[in-house]
């Protein structure tokens, strides 16, 4: 670039010292009487140009002595009069002009000076003249437009750049009159034909009248950051986008408050913010306040049945119930340094009370993002309601389940009621015979009505047993021994177990510890189980039906019941899938019992499964049971 911005200086050189040889001969050589020295002049003024300082001094001494040398070889020392005038007005001319040569130099080093600082900025710099050609062009507009100065100085600027203006180009160059100055964006097209967008700014010079003689103008390109621009608004349009139409109620919420007392806790030494705060409710109630919801979406207003965003935008205090547990946790995991944080609260809605929701805080990383927290939340009424509902159907379907098991129970009552009731009326008819006698013998009344107390309170205690089975009354848990609870079972298909031809072996271990659990329940658990058993075995034949119980204490502070029957057991397929609901292998059966039998169990705390007794099946299930009385 520096080779093509220094001109090539030595033809002028060479013309320089060519024309100086030529006028001394001309000079001393010729008869011609005239000032031929003065063309010296010439000399000195390409001298100016061609050669540096010394150069020109050089050539100035060269050209005095040229003329000297030439007037004396001419006329000689002696010669006075009009030749030695002639001489001295051109060593004059000579003179007068390589001091101005000199001077014109000087200051066109300082110009250039001058204009080398324009090349150190990277701006593009450019001088146009009062018709708009181009008369400097820095290094930066070379840089930038890809043209060196060389090619575009004469050419119209803003013709060869292509520029766009943003406004009228007459109310710009008003302006550019009226101020001296003007700043604004314009589109131009650099040389290789691409477009840019830069900032610029003009300074008008003017001559000293006043007229416009040059623009100075100084280009920065901002394509870039107008691209950048361009994308970060994108970018904040697209989050709008999503912010408004998600079907997701999202708030934006500022948590930099309370982060900065987060930060005071934790430098005064507060590890467990969470304790910290279920200990100073005030503190906890004071950060609640602190936080502030900045913006909501749509769906916010209407989950929160609010007009505008301004009914929402302000303390989340208003927003959540007074007991609410969620925030402090939340507190606690923004403290830990959590990226995340979810949970279930109630929310404070203007039109229809608390409502359930599901929300998620996403904690930007860098704190600086604190005061621009997203918060979505889900309305899950619904899912609530569906949640209740199902298990609404649950209770009804054991309960149905239960009456079903009525009929088989059917017979083993009115066994078990019949044997009291016949021994009602014979001690009763005992009773009478006793007293019709003669001499009623008292004693023997007494201790057959005391037999006939017995055995009715026996018969409503089996009346109540089924009555409480069959209810919907809800759980009441209570300590329960589990061998009696087996052993009631047992008595109650007592019937069921004798008409299938069924050999009962009961294990019970002694001194088992009390389970808690609703008896009813517990129980039905024990008699579905059997019944299962009992009903596997009907196609035996060619061995004993055996239904063995078995109940022991284990390790873990649980008691196991084992239920183990010599019927066909089950195939593998059959035992991943007994515990489906309505999964049966029998005509007229529900296949409920197994899935109700396992929730049940799992609501206890305990776990069901089935194992191969080859032949036969294996229910197993545990309990916890109370360490306390087991000791
Ligand atoms: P249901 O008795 O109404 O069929 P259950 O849920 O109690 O409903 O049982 C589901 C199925 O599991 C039964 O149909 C049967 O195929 C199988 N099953 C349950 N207990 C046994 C067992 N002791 N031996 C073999 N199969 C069994």
């Amino acid at each position: 670039m520096d080779a093509a911005r220094t001109p090539d200086r030595r033809p002028a050189q060479a013309a320089a010292i060519l024309i100086a040889l030529g006028v001394f001969l001309v000079d001393t050589l010729t008869p011609l009487e005239g000032a031929v020295a003065v063309l010296y002049v010439v000399v000195v003024l390409i001298a100016a140009r061609a050669f540096s300082r010394r150069g020109v001094i050089l050539a100035a001494g060269l050209c005095l002595a040229l003329t000297a040398t030439a007037y004396l070889a001419s006329h000689g020392p002696a010669a006075f009069g009009s030749p030695l005038l002639r001489c001295f007005v051109s060593l004059a001319a000579v003179g007068i002009t390589t001091a101005l040569a000199l001077r014109h130099k000087a200051d066109a080093a300082v110009l250039a000076e001058q204009a080398r600082l324009l090349d150190l900025t990277h701006d593009a710099v450019f001088v146009r003249d009062a018709r708009g050609a181009i008369t400097f062009w820095n290094r930066g507009a070379e840089e930038f437009y890809g043209w060196p100065a060389a090619e575009v100085m004469g050419c119209v600027a803003h013709d060869l750049l292509r520029t766009v203006l943003p406004a009228e180009r007459d109310a710009i160059m008003a302006e550019l009159l009226r101020t001296g100055r003007w700043e604004g964006e314009l589109v131009q097209t650099v040389g290789a034909g691409r477009t840019v967008v830069v900032e610029s700014r003009w300074a008008l010079q003017r001559d000293a009248g006043g007229a416009a003689l040059a623009v100075l103008e100084t280009n920065t390109d901002v394509t870039e950051r107008k691209r950048t621009f361009a994308a970060l608004v994108e970018s904040e349009r697209r989050y709008r986008s999503i912010f408004d139409n998600t079907r997701v109620s999202i708030l934006q919420q500022d948590w930099s408050g309370a982060k900065a007392a987060l930060d005071a806790l934790r430098a005064a030494g507060v590890r467990d913010v969470a304790a910290h705060l279920a200990g100073d409710p005030d503190l906890a109630a004071r950060l609640r306040r602190s936080v502030r919801v900045v913006d909501v979406n749509a769906v916010t207003l209407r989950l929160f049945g609010a007009p505008d965003r301004h009914a929402l935008t302000g303390s989340l205090d208003a927003l959540l119930q007074e007991g609410d547990q969620t925030f402090p946790k939340a507190l606690a995991a923004l403290a830990d340094g959590e990226a995340f944080f979810e949970g279930e609260t109630l929310v404070r809605t203007l039109d229809r009370g608390t409502v359930p929701v599901l929300f998620g805080i996403g904690f930007p990383a860098d704190p600086a993002g604190l005061d621009c927290v997203l918060v979505h939340a889900i309305d899950i009424t619904e899912r609530r309601q569906a949640q209740e509902a199902l298990l609404g159907v649950q209770a009804e379907l054991a309960h149905a389940a239960r009456v079903s098991t009525l009929g088989e129970l059917t017979a083993t009552l009115a066994h078990e009621i019949n044997q009291p009731l016949a021994a009602v009326v014979t001690n009763g008819e005992a009773a009478l015979r006793w007293m019709r006698r003669e001499v009623p013998d008292l004693d023997e009344v007494g201790a057959a009505v005391t037999r006939v107390v017995a055995n009715g309170n026996r018969a409503g205690a089996i009346v109540a047993r089924i009555r409480g089975f069959l209810t919907k009354a809800p759980p009441r848990p209570e300590w329960l021994d589990l061998p009696e609870m087996i052993g009631e079972a047992a008595q109650l298909l007592e019937r069921e177990l004798a008409r299938h031809d069924v050999t009962l072996r009961l294990s019970l271990a002694a001194g088992l510890p009390p389970v808690k659990g609703d008896r009813v329940q517990l129980q039905q658990v024990v008699i579905n189980l059997m019944l299962n058993g009992i009903q596997a075995m009907t196609a035996v034949r060619e061995r004993p039906r055996v239904l063995s119980v078995q109940a022991a204490g284990q390790e873990d502070a649980q008691v196991r019941v084992d239920v183990i029957d010599s019927g066909d057991g089950l195939d593998p397929e059959a035992a991943e899938r007994v515990f489906q609901p309505f999964f049966t292998t029998k005509r007229d059966g529900m296949g409920m019992g197994l899935a109700i039998c396992r929730s049940t169990v799992e609501a206890h705390g305990g776990r069901l499964w089935v194992s191969d007794a080859g032949p036969g099946a294996a229910f197993h299930f545990t309990l916890p049971a109370s360490e306390a009385r087991a000791a």
